[in-house]
């Protein structure tokens, strides 16, 4: 007997999710420098000024992440220890957002690629796994990190625990103390956690010497970080976005949703926006796509979203500047606000950084991508908007790109247009749902 399968015949376009099978989890992470019209800026050494070498970075890093900080390779495979770990999360779905298309009365048809479902709830684990690894295959014991929101160190205590290296995270003060959940998942999974800046480290009792009650920022944590790394030889430093290596290991989740999108019957997006702190998942998910521009596929038109309180691409200034906020990283040339901005204590804490990431500053420079600020009330109200037609509550950091996506969807239906509308939805909210409640208690700022 044979039966029919409703499901199986109803067309692509009809479809509200797609997955992909394991097998189709990339198997290389792409490097977009291979493909740019202009080679990016070196990072410089913080004395010299002078180009970094890579050994110049082995004083922090193990040496195969800083060949992929390096690479001009297209393609880097991704080791198959990596690709274990990745299968408990990846394929990510890519979700028909058809309900929000419905409550916006919109005529655009909009899309979303989820990465909340990984096990620490963010896109972190992307980069935090293959970083793990490559230390541990390097002979590193130890990790020291930062973290602002939470979802970073969460995902490098995840990822270190699966090595077998110990992991020692410094938390930025404001959220260490507002936000106890992340802080307890990172204890979860077996790291060390301290708020930001500490008294446990020179630069720490420094920082709070000159900003007393600060409320940290990630460039002091960052600083913390990198002279606990520096002063033990067993021990690296992890950054968990804006390095070119990290946003390399983020390229999944655009690769995966280029083939999504073919599933939906559907070529490629007109828009695609992301949240922009560091700029890490804004790359993952863009630069498969900005691929397909360069080659002459597409002609995605890719956003960033960064939030109001911490504007670096729409106003601040492309230059050289330190990654931390005492000047001991190298000097990356990117938009920046100045590493001694500390951003209003805004709830997507993972937004809060005074620079962007490298590539995506060239890409924004070189006119790949374009970027808009949206304040937090916005933001918040798009979360919610999204979390009541989907049943998903986005992170506080993702509701920024959803505010801008509903943005272009929204003049679509002054315009009468119908375009495909992409959203990079980097992480769940269920976390941040204190933010959530000031919110909906109209006690938010709007900043
Ligand atoms: C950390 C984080 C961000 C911001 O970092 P990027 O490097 O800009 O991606 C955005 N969303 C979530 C969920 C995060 O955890």
């Amino acid at each position: 007997m044979t039966e029919t399968n409703p499901a199986a015949a109803r067309p692509d376009s009809a479809k509200t999710k797609v997955f992909l099978e394991e097998a189709d989890i990339p198997t290389h992470w792409y490097n977009i420098v291979a493909d740019l019209p202009t080679p990016p800026a070196p990072h410089l050494h913080p004395g010299t000024k002078e180009p970094m070498s890579a050994e110049d970075m082995t004083a922090i890093f193990p040496l195969q992440l800083i060949e992929q900080e390096m690479s001009t390779d297209r393609w880097i495979e991704i080791p198959e220890a990596v690709q274990e770990i990745y299968r408990l999360w990846r394929p990510s779905p890519l979700h028909r957002a058809r309900r929000l298309e419905q409550a916006l009365g919109t005529t655009a048809r909009i899309y979303y690629k989820y990465e909340g479902e990984s096990p620490v709830g963010s896109h972190k684990t992307n980069s935090a796994v293959p970083q793990a690894y490559f230390n541990k295959l390097a002979g590193k014991t130890r990790l020291t990190t930062e973290t602002g929101a939470g979802q970073w160190g969460a995902a490098l205590a995840f990822a270190t625990q699966v090595f077998g290296l110990t992991c020692e995270i410094f938390q930025v003060r404001n959220t260490y103390e507002n936000k106890p959940y992340r802080s307890l998942l990172m204890r979860t999974f077996g790291a060390q956690v301290q708020p930001s800046p500490s008294m446990n480290t020179e630069v720490g009792r420094q920082l709070n010497e000159r900003f007393p009650g600060t409320t940290g920022s990630l460039g002091m944590a960052i600083s913390e970080a990198v002279e606990l790394a520096v002063a033990d030889p067993e021990a690296s430093y992890a950054l968990g976005s804006v390095l070119n290596h990290v946003a390399l290991h983020q390229t999944v989740i655009g690769q995966e949703a280029i083939r999504q999108f073919a599933g939906f019957g559907e070529s490629m997006p007109d828009h695609l926006f992301a949240c922009a702190g560091g700029g890490s998942n804004l790359a993952g998910i863009a630069f498969p796509f900005l691929r397909e521009n360069l080659e002459g596929r597409a002609s995605v038109d890719v956003v960033a979203c960064e939030p109001a309180a911490a504007p670096s691409l729409t106003q601040g200034e492309f230059r050289y500047d330190f990654g931390d906020a005492s000047g001991m990283t190298p000097l990356l040339k990117m938009y920046t606000l100045g590493n001694d901005f500390v951003p209003d204590p805004v709830h997507a804490g993972g937004l809060r950084y005074h620079g962007m990431a490298p590539l995506v500053s060239h890409c924004y420079h070189e006119g790949l991508l374009r970027a808009v600020a949206v304040k937090q009330r916005e933001a918040f109200e798009a979360g919610v908007l999204f979390a009541r037609a989907e049943g998903i509550v986005p992170a506080s950091e993702s509701t920024h790109a959803i505010a801008g996506a509903l943005r272009q969807a929204r003049q679509a239906a002054e315009d009468g247009t119908s375009p495909v509308i992409l959203i990079g939805v980097s992480g769940s909210g269920q976390l941040d749902l204190p933010a959530y409640a000031e919110f909906l208690s109209g006690d938010m700022l709007d900043t």
